[in-house]
């Protein structure tokens, strides 16, 4: 952070300050939040996290998540935070359509925003800027600042749980987005006495017997695969969040399994949600669902990991999938090769 002087200043006082992350919170979003909360309080200020949407179930041990103000169900007192910031953090989204209405009450603001995060194409909107596509997740930039801020004595246990949280699920158990500094940062979170084996087990086998089902349903009934193209699909009809009665968050990580198939390259993952048609994109290597996302779904978000929407409904857009893929054939064949040849060439 170039003006990082600057933001020491502003910290030397004590503040209302508005943590908000993006809707439908992550592990990343939550422990970024709820870590750098924590980080804030005990330099003597006053931090409020506020996410647009309700987070996963799963996250409920989380420190300091109860306190969290959720916009879409106390609206009012989530937005008056707001209005009461003095300094507003932004973490792991970097546009503020990605926040509704708060985005909105944000811009309306002139306290200054310090944005963090990792993903590609930030949009100028914030005053302090840590954006860095390389790192694993912004749980990882959110070590550096408090290391960059000179204050890495106050990353505690607690803090460190949240942060470790945030990397471990956006990595994927550590395994994609890692760096040798990731895991020097991660093995400094296990000497201030992180528990990363107790975490990983709250975090990773924690399912209700439901969601197996849904999974079970997902990969037996709704897989479509599509070998020429090296892709997979799964499409969820309201039907099938009847029948199953999932809710928000019962689906996370199903998209993954798709790329669990050893030719399989890119995986989309649909849903039929009220209003709109939700798609989860995935992919290995090189090849860039971040782009399909952008380009055909008004979304965007990591080379391997992206997602967007549409209004045209869930045939359609599956069938708009479909009719994309044979404009990537070439990559996603190459990306195949390139796959199988990595290793045994040596
Ligand atoms: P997921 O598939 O887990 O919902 O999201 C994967 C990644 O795609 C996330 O890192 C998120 O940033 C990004 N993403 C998901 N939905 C959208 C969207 O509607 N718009 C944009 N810009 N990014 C999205
Ligand atoms: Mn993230």
């Amino acid at each position: 952070m170039e003006n990082l002087p600057e933001l020491k200043a502003l910290l030397n006082l004590p503040k209302d300050i508005v943590i908000v992350s993006h809707r439908n919170p992550d592990g990343d979003a939550l422990g970024a939040s709820l870590g750098l909360a924590l980080f804030l309080q005990k330099l003597g200020h006053s931090p409020h996290v506020l996410f647009p949407s309700e987070y996963p179930s799963i996250f409920s041990w989380m420190p300091g998540i109860d306190d969290a103000l959720i916009f879409d169900t106390d609206k009012e007192e989530t937005l008056e935070q707001v209005r009461k910031a003095d300094l507003i953090f932004c973490l792991d989204f970097n546009s503020l359509d990605r926040i509704d209405k708060i985005g909105e009450e944000i811009s309306a603001t002139n306290v200054p925003i310090v944005m963090v995060d990792h993903h590609i194409d930030p949009e100028p909107f914030a005053h302090f800027a840590l954006s860095d596509t390389t790192a694993s997740s912004t749980s990882e930039l959110i070590v550096d600042l408090i290391r960059d801020l000179g204050e890495f004595r106050h990353l505690d246990a607690q803090i460190g749980s949240c942060l470790y949280t945030g990397i471990v699920t956006d990595t994927g158990s550590f395994k994609f987005s890692t760096s040798a500094k990731l895991f020097r940062t991660v093995a400094e979170l296990l000497e201030i006495g992180v528990d990363d084996y107790a975490l990983q087990d709250l975090i990773f086998n924690a399912l209700p017997e439901k969601n197996l089902r849904i999974l079970g349903h997902c990969l037996a009934n709704r897989l479509e695969v599509l070998p020429e193209y090296h892709a997979g699909i799964i499409a969820l009809t309201r039907r099938d969040f009847e029948r199953f009665n999932i809710q928000r968050g019962d689906t996370e990580g199903v998209v993954n399994f798709i790329l669990k198939m050893k030719h399989v390259q890119m995986a989309a993952f649909v849903t039929e949600q009220p209003n709109i048609v939700k798609l989860s994109l995935r992919s290995k290597g090189e090849f860039s669902v971040q782009e399909i996302a952008s380009k055909y779904f008004k979304g965007g978000g990591h080379r391997n990991a992206s997602g967007g929407y549409s209004y045209q409904g869930l045939r359609t857009t599956v069938n708009k999938i479909k009719d994309i893929l044979p404009l990537y054939k070439d990559q996603l064949e190459e990306q195949a090769r390139s796959s199988l040849h990595n290793f045994s060439a040596q």
